[in-house]
């Protein structure tokens, strides 16, 4: 996922990209990293860990003089978690010093990484990004706005893109808009965010989104925005709703907590079930619950706590390190649960690691019956444009036959999902248009806006690249 950041000409560049980045923390949390310019030199600090405990320290921010700030919090989905992974990325071009931070998956990453080996380029990381950073370093166009749309043009896939020059802020977002951008403005100071909620803590107003295909350039007091790629119908992504962006925040003009909510109450008129309590899975679980139970008439009640101190469960890589991060981050409400008929929401099923675990703590808190209900469809197609759902053999839904051998693998007694429709009916549509469908919803159907290419390549051709995941700097 990651989360993207950047701000021109304001007196505390470093620290606002850090608040910004801190209220981002959700969509990645493995490393963050800021650089900053001022106007002579670029300065880059990054770190593995979280931005609360790197960068509000001020000999950090006092390592990040200048004006003009872009910044990075990272959630690999592709790349390993070495420092030389962590973002934003920098090199000195020809025409000189550029920074990016890029938030999303490059589907065609593996075949141009292999072009451009072949050609003779070094890559220090293992990371798509930096393919982008090769591209344009190669273009042949003479300015620099033309050579990043000579490297735009040659990757695909979900992606948004803030670059920072010596004198520019760029933001970029995909031509199908996969992946979110914002504007916003600090006092007369352009902000790009991946979310509307980082505008707020810093007290910036919101400007607009960047749209699907939109290039964005900020200079002195001049915003420019160009439209190079053909016009599409822009199509975000639908887990941004579900699950990724934090429910204060707006995107597509929609609250993200309010479709949360209406998903909860479209579950409750699809699906029916007698019940003491309406519980939830916090966090995520939360405002689907809220209305589906305001939907049944079914008390809502807190049956789990969550610890704040653990970060999300999923974010955390290892398979090994989720299973152990969920028994850290729940806990059953006992006295809240002991003999009662539950309905446990959540807002979706990956690998199916949580469910399992928070339905055998309700179980041995007392629960008498425990019947789950899903606020999205079934995740039976993996993702490729940044989630974290890439292989197919980990999605529970694909893995078992049907939803009943899903309800007994997890233990409960009945297992419901929001239908496609369902979903769009929440998300105010009256229907899912099937020849450009209003959103990127290939996890449900398996229709991917921009196919991804790499699938086919024989994987063996770009073993010679494994070297280096070898070396951990
Ligand atoms: P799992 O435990 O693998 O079934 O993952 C489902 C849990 O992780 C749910 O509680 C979700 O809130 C959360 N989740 C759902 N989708 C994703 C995703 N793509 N990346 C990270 N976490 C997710």
């Amino acid at each position: 996922m990651c989360g993207i950041f950047g701000i021109f000409d304001h007196n505390d560049a470093a620290t606002i990209t850090a608040l910004g980045l801190h209220s981002l923390q959700h969509r990645g949390q493995e490393a963050c990293g800021i650089v900053t310019h001022n106007e002579n030199n670029f300065y880059s600090e990054k770190r593995l860990g979280l931005v609360g405990d790197n960068f509000t320290k001020k000999d950090v921010i006092n390592k990040l003089p200048g004006k003009y700030a872009i910044g990075h919090n990272r959630y690999a989905t592709s790349g390993k978690t070495f420092l030389r992974n962590v973002q934003p990325f920098f090199a000195d071009l020809a025409g000189g010093g550029l920074s990016i931070a890029h938030n999303g998956n490059l589907t065609n990453s593996l075949s141009l990484r292999h072009k451009l080996v072949d050609k003779g380029a070094i890559f220090q990381s293992t990371s798509d990004t930096e393919i982008i950073i090769q591209l344009i370093a190669r273009s042949r166009r003479t300015n620099f706005v033309d050579k990043l749309i000579d490297a735009l043009f040659q990757i695909q896939g979900g992606y948004s893109l803030v670059v920072m020059t010596g004198k520019k802020l760029i933001g970029v977002r995909d031509p199908f808009g996969i992946r979110p951008l914002v504007l916003g403005d600090l006092d007369g100071s352009p902000i790009l965010t991946s979310e509307t909620c980082s505008l707020d803590i810093i007290g910036a107003k919101f400007i607009r989104e960047i749209e699907n295909g939109e290039i964005v350039i900020i200079t002195d007091n001049k915003i420019k925005s160009i439209k190079p790629f053909p016009e599409i119908k822009c199509r975000p992504d639908i887990f941004e709703y579900i699950y990724f962006s934090r429910p204060d925040s707006e995107l597509g003009g929609k609250s993200i907590y309010q479709c949360r909510k209406n998903f909860g109450i479209e579950l409750a008129t699809e699906s029916k079930t007698k019940a003491d309590i309406v519980t939830a899975v916090p966090d995520s679980g939360m405002p689907a619950a809220i209305g589906f139970a305001e939907q049944s008439k079914i008390p809502f009640e807190l049956g789990l706590i969550r610890n704040h101190y653990v970060g999300r469960t999923f974010i955390e890589p290892a398979q090994q390190v989720r299973q152990f991060g969920v028994r850290l981050k729940h806990n059953a409400n006992h006295n809240c649960i002991r003999g009662k008929k539950i309905i446990l929401i959540d807002d979706s099923i990956v690998r199916g690691t949580t469910c399992l675990k928070i339905v055998q703590m309700l179980n041995n808190a007392g629960a008498k019956e425990i019947h789950m209900k899903i606020g999205s469809p079934p995740i039976i197609h993996p993702d490729c444009y940044g989630v974290d759902t890439p292989k197919q053999d980990e999605l529970l839904a694909a893995v078992k036959k049907n939803i009943k051998d899903m309800a007994k693998f997890i233990g409960v007694k009945s297992l419901s999902f929001l239908s496609v429709e369902g979903l769009y009916r929440a998300m105010g549509c009256k229907k899912r248009n099937e020849d450009t469908p209003q959103f990127t919803d290939h996890c449900f159907t398996g229709d991917y806006p921009v196919v991804p290419i790499d699938k086919a390549l024989d994987k063996s051709k770009f073993d010679q690249l494994s070297f280096l995941s070898n070396v951990n700097i």
